[in-house]
C-alpha cells in the first residue's frame, strides 16, 4: 500500500510538473512576444447612428505567432491576467494606441477617440494614472483622444480606489466607457457617482433585439436611463441592419459591430472610409 501511495504521488506530481512547465513556457512565449514587438492592435470602428460617421475606434490586441499565425485575444489575455503580465501587456498596448494617434496627426487623418480596454489589475495599478500621463506628454497627444473600456466588475470590486484612479484619469482629459454593461449586477444608480462617460451595451443584448422582447425592453431603457444621467451610449456587436435600425428609434448615440467592419489592421483602418451614410 505504501508503495502504491508513493507511486500515486509520483503520477500526481508529474501531472501537476508537466500543467507548470507549459504554463511557464506560456509565459516565457508571452514575454518573448511583447519584446519582439509580436503583438498588434487591429482597429474596430466606432460611429455616430446621427450622422453616420465613424468617430472612433476600439484597440484590440493580436498575437501575429510565428508559428501559429494571427492569435485572438482570448487565447493569451487570461492566461496574462493570472501571470500579473497583463501590466506590461496593458501598458504596451497603452503606448501602441498613443504611437498610432501620434502617426495619425502626422499623416493629417481626421482625429477620433480610439478606446483602449482595460482589466482589473491595470486598474489597480497605482502606475497606471503617472503612466499614461507620461504618454500624453511623450506623443503630443492630448487625453481627450483616448478613452478606456472599463468592465463594471473591474469597477466594483474596489469602488473606492477605483474612484481614485477614475478621477485621476479624468484629470488628464480620458474618457471613461462602461463595457459589458448589463452583463454584471451593476445599476446606473450605483455608477452615478462614477465619472463615467459612456456606457457600453453588451453583444448578449443586441444579438437578439430583433427577436427578443425583454432585451429589447433592456436596451430602451438603458439608453433612456443613461441620457438622464448625462451618459452617452454605444452598443457593440451590431450585426444587422435590423439591430442597427432599432438601435436609432432607441436613439442609441454610437455603434460597433461586423455591419460596419470588423477590427482591422492599422493600414487598412487608416483607409476606412468615415462617412457610412449608406447604412
Ligand atoms: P470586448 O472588449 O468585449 O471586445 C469586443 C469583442 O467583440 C472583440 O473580440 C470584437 O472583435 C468582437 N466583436 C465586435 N463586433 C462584433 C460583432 O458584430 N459580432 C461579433 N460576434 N463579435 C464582435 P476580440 O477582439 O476577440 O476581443 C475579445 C476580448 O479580449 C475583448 O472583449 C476584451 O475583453 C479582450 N481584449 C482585447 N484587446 C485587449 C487589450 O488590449 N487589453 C485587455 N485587457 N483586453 C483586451
Ligand atoms: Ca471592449
Ligand atoms: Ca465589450
Ligand atoms: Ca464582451
Amino acid at each position: 500500500a505504501k508503495h502504491r501511495g508513493k507511486n500515486q504521488f509520483i503520477l500526481f506530481t508529474d501531472a501537476m510538473q508537466k500543467k507548470l512547465m507549459e504554463h511557464h513556457q506560456e509565459e516565457l512565449a508571452l514575454a518573448k512576444a511583447i519584446k519582439n514587438h509580436q503583438l498588434v492592435l487591429y482597429f474596430q470602428p466606432q460611429f455616430d447612428l446621427e450622422v453616420s460617421k465613424v468617430i472612433g475606434a476600439e484597440a484590440l490586441v493580436r498575437w501575429i505567432h510565428p508559428q501559429k499565425g494571427l492569435v485572438f485575444p482570448d487565447q493569451f489575455i487570461p492566461l496574462a491576467e493570472q501571470s500579473g503580465q497583463i501590466l506590461e501587456l496593458g501598458n504596451y498596448v497603452i503606448r501602441k494606441s498613443f504611437e498610432y494617434l501620434r502617426s495619425r496627426f502626422d499623416l493629417g487623418l481626421p482625429p477620433i477617440l480610439l478606446h483602449i480596454n482595460l482589466s482589473s489589475l491595470q486598474l489597480s495599478d497605482l502606475n497606471l494614472v503617472p503612466f499614461v500621463k507620461e504618454m500624453i506628454d511623450l506623443y503630443k497627444v492630448p487625453g481627450h483622444y483616448i478613452g478606456f473600456e472599463i468592465t463594471e466588475t473591474t469597477l466594483l470590486t474596489d469602488l473606492e480606489h477605483a474612484k481614485k484612479t477614475l478621477n485621476g484619469l479624468k484629470a488628464l482629459g480620458i474618457c471613461i466607457a462602461i463595457d459589458d454593461f448589463g452583463t454584471g449586477f451593476s445599476s446606473l444608480g450605483q455608477l452615478k457617482n462614477l465619472p463615467v462617460d459612456l456606457i457600453k451595451i453588451d453583444r448578449s443584448f443586441v444579438m437578439d433585439l430583433e427577436n427578443d422582447p425583454d432585451d429589447k425592453m433592456i436596451v430602451e431603457a438603458i439608453i433612456a436611463m443613461a441620457h438622464k444621467l448625462d451618459t452617452q451610449v454605444i452598443a457593440e456587436g451590431i450585426e444587422s441592419h435590423g439591430q442597427l435600425q432599432m438601435l436609432r428609434d432607441f436613439k442609441c448615440d454610437l455603434g460597433q459591430g461586423y455591419l460596419i467592419s470588423r477590427p482591422i489592421p492599422e493600414a487598412e483602418f487608416n483607409r476606412f472610409d468615415e462617412d457610412i451614410t449608406p447604412l
